[in-house]
């Protein structure tokens, strides 16, 4: 993980969409905050990760930030949402890791609509969360589980620009404008489905 881990007080989960960049930068960049990215802001693929730095015994809070979109301002939602629905529905097949970690806790459920699955996102992560850190028996850590939506913290500027994505680990560092990121110890799983989301990938391959 880069920065220095000895400072982190708090953990972001958020969703990979490079619209929530400047929202997390301006209000959880503190220098004392660790950044998980994700397809989705789902907890089920970062438990390893998110076990090693609880256990440590510094952390306070854990914060995982959902998004969905407005049909009445014609901004978008989540596109993770979008692929479960999809998925759901049965016009796409996610590859097996992001069914396992994501897809399968919608599986059993009917969704009338994808806001209605963005909102059901939070709460099943607010679940992971809470079993996570009951299963860690750190009661002492707060968790918080937030829907943003996507057209409060930014705006389009109606451009057409290429989808990129940078992939690594968890990091403290700032997220520079209109880049995906996804950062977790296994990536495989959102990496891929990214890429059929049509998001290129910016990391040279070793
Ligand atoms: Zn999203």
């Amino acid at each position: 993980m880069g920065g220095n881990m000895e400072n982190v007080r708090r953990i972001v989960i958020a969703c990979m969409d490079f619209r929530l960049n400047a929202y997390l930068n301006e209000n959880y960049n503190d220098g004392k905050t660790l950044f998980f990215r994700n397809a989705g802001g789902h907890v089920k693929g970062l438990e390893a990760g998110l076990s090693k730095m609880l256990k440590s015994g510094n952390i306070s809070s854990i914060v995982v930030i959902v998004h969905d979109g407005s049909e009445k301002r014609h901004v978008k939602g989540c596109a993770a949402m979008g692929a479960i629905k999809e998925d759901i529905e049965g016009r796409r097949e996610c590859n097996r890791e992001f069914e396992t970690e994501v897809v399968s806790f919608f599986k059993d459920r009917k969704f009338g609509s994808i806001s209605e699955i963005e909102e059901y996102n939070r709460k099943v992560q607010e679940e992971a969360l809470g079993n996570l850190v009951k299963s860690l028996n750190i009661p002492q850590v707060e968790i918080e589980a937030k829907l943003v939506h996507t057209c409060d913290v930014y705006s389009d500027d109606g451009k057409q620009r290429e989808k990129v994505m940078v992939e690594g680990e968890p990091s403290s560092e700032r997220y520079k404008d209109g880049v995906y990121y996804i950062q977790s110890g296994n990536r495989l799983g959102d990496v891929e489905l990214a890429q059929t989301l049509g998001i290129r990938s910016l990391t040279k391959k070793m």
